[in-house]
This record gives structure tokens, sequence and C-alpha cells, in this order.
């Protein structure tokens, strides 16, 4: 009984993993976004999806509601309490979300347009998941444009496939073909998502289609087995901060602002930070801890909810004098009560070399 209570306390305790989504220009990858934040409940409430700074958190009873087309018989479990999705697509954000070189994001959807196939950006994405060591699944989008499909808007994949003429199926399955063995040319075993038997072995083909749906509850439903599967170690709370300067910002009535992705741990208003900057090390205090105004809350006039503490995972703007400099990447650490500050602006400052190797990469 003590087993079963503390087994409950840490699965209670895992956080949302955070996800980001990658792909060569045009496939689709804001499209996608924009489609998973939609909501198809009838009342036209969003399920709890909360825009944040950065990044969309999707609580769990949201993605069980996109998710219940392809889990019908019930048998798929939610541990983890949501997932944070980051707003921005791309390769800058996944880069910025770091610390200690390895990667905050925990897992990415790596966007390909399957009229296309594997382009140059879809290879510099592979190549950046491979170096974090960060798993990923296929979104292989825009099968609504294999030549004569029937769109059964946001269907599960394999029921709509199965609709099709006998020349869609063929058009697609020599479409994924040909993607699959361009992955190989790169060194990644791939396969089709519900034939895929070692998913630690083999990356996930999850086909969608941005503009009708289609495929997208199959696509959440991967993504939350795999990282529960997966990572559920990495997804427990820990006292420790894990945060990342996703972007500088001048506001107005705020000045300049730092918009932030807690991973893990708290902050707290009035809480010293310290990052990296063009000038060196930055210290200072949290003057507010900033997330956007819920939509339906238009009427009031300030743009921003402040909070005395936010616990990860989440986006979320600080305000603080001296942030001019801070420089994007850059990882953010607490000054503690037993903490030298002298010592965090050193450990910060350690990762200056990477940042710019970074920036003169891009
Ligand atoms: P991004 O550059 O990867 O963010 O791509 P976008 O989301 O901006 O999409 C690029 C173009 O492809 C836009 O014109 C979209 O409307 C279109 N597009 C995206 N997803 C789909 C899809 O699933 N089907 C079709 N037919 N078009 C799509």
């Amino acid at each position: 009984q003590i087993d079963e209570a503390k087994a409950a306390a840490s699965v209670e305790n895992l956080r949302s993993p955070i996800c980001c989504i990658l792909g060569h220009v045009d496939t689709g990858k804001t499209k996608l976004l924009d489609k998973i934040r939609q909501t198809n409940v009838q009342e036209g409430e969003a399920g709890g999806i909360t825009q944040q700074i950065g990044a969309t958190y999707f609580p769990m009873d949201a993605i069980k509601q996109k998710t219940a087309v392809v889990n019908k018989d019930g048998k798929m479990e939610f541990k983890v309490p949501g997932l944070l999705v980051i707003d921005t697509p791309g390769h800058e954000s996944f880069t910025n979300l770091r610390s200690r070189g390895s990667s905050l994001c925990n897992i990415a959807i790596l966007v390909v347009d399957i009229m296309h196939g594997l382009e140059p950006q879809t290879i510099e994405s592979l190549n950046l998941l491979r170096d974090r060591k960060t798993p990923f699944i296929v979104a292989l989008n825009k099968i609504d444009r294999l030549y004569d499909w029937k769109a059964i808007p946001n269907n599960g994949f394999q029921d709509s496939l199965a609709k099709q003429k006998k020349s869609v199926q063929n058009e697609f399955k020599d479409r994924l073909e040909k993607t699959i063995v361009a992955f190989q040319e790169n060194g990644l075993n791939a396969a089709l998502f519900y034939e895929n038997k070692n998913v630690g072995k083999y990356v996930s083909f999850v086909p969608t289609s941005a503009h009708t749906g289609e495929g997208i509850p199959d696509m959440l439903k991967l993504l939350v087995t795999l990282t529960q599967q997966r990572m559920a170690g990495k997804l427990m709370y820990l006292s420790e901060l894990e945060s990342t300067v996703l972007e500088v910002k001048v506001i107005e009535g705020l000045g300049t602002t730092i918009d932030v992705i807690l991973s893990n741990g708290v902050l707290r208003e009035g809480d010293r930070i310290v990052m990296c900057g063009l000038n060196g090390p930055i210290s200072t205090n949290i003057r507010a801890l900033l997330t956007p105004q819920p939509l339906k809350e238009l009427r009031i006039k300030s743009q921003y909810v402040h909070h005395k503490e936010v616990k990860a995972a989440l986006g979320v703007k600080i305000a603080a004098n001296d942030l001019e400099h801070a420089i994007a990447g850059s990882r953010l650490l607490v000054v503690g009560p037993d903490d030298d500050e002298e010592d965090l602006e050193m450990e910060v400052m350690s990762d200056l070399e990477q940042l710019f190797s970074k920036v003169s990469k891009s």
C-alpha cells in the first residue's frame, strides 16, 4: 500500500513535456500548430488550452478530446498533466531551448511535406535532433494533396486511408516508401507509426493534414505515448530550476523583457536571477512574472496577468531591470540563499562561446 501511494505521488508529480516543431520551410509547421490549437469541442470551449508566452499549453483533458477518435477502446494512458508546445517553429527556438548542452525540448515533431519528401532543412533538423538526442516523430504532412484524396475532417489516419480509392492508397504508399528510403540514406530508420514494432530503433511517421485535421489525433496520441514510455524519469518535478531565455523583447510600458521557458522548478516574483549578457553576466531581480490575458478576459485593460509564482512547465515573460543585453538561448539561474552569486555568474557565462557559435552558424 505504501508503495502504491509512492507510485501515485510520483506519477502525479510528472511535469508536462515540452514539444518543439521543426522542419523545412513551407512544410506546414505553423498550420499544424494552428490546427491542434483549434478546438473541436461542441460548446466552443477551448478545453483549457492556454496561450502562454512563446508556447501553448494543452491540458490532458484537451488532448483526451482531440485523441478520442483514435482511442475508441479507451486503452490510451494519460500520465502526464499536459503538453507544452513551443509556438515558434524552427531551428531557432529548438537551439535556444537548452541547458548545459542538453535540450530542454523533450520531444519534437519533424514536419515533412509528403509531396516533397526530404528537403535540405529536413536534414539540418535531423542533425540537430540527433546531436541533442531528442526523441521525435515525423509528421508526413499535406496528405490531402494526394490526387483525389477525400477528406474526413479530424479523422484518424488509418480510417481515412481505408476509405480512399485504390489509386490514392497507392500514391500514398509510393510517397511514403520514397521518403522512408531517403531517411535511410541519411542514416535513420523509419516506419509508418502503426507498423512500427520498435520505437527505440525506428522513427515513427504519422501522416497528417493541417488543412483537414486528419492524422492529428494520431500525432497527439503518439506524442503522449512516446513521452510517457521513453521519458517518465526525465519528467519528474525537480526542485532544481531548469530555465532558458527564448527571446529578448522591448515591450511598451515594461521596457526590455525576456521570454523564458521554465522547464523545471519554480520562479517567484522578487527572485534574484542570473543570465548570460553581451557585456558580461546579468544579475537582477524579477519585477514581474507575466502570462498573456486569457482570450475571454479581453475587457480587462492590461495585456498580461501577473503571477507571484509560476511552476514548470510553462512559458512566461519576465520584467526586470538591466535586461537590455540579455542573450536568447542563455540559461537562467536563480540565486538561492546558499548560493554565491559570482559562482552562478561564472556558470552561465561558461555557455557564452556555445551561444555565439550557434549565432554565427544560423
Ligand atoms: P511553415 O513554413 O512550415 O510554417 O509552413 P506553413 O504552415 O506556413 O504552410 C505553408 C503553406 O502550406 C501554406 O500555404 C499552407 O496553407 C499550406 N499547408 C500547410 N499544411 C497543409 C496541409 O496539410 N495541406 C495543404 N494542402 N496545404 C497545407
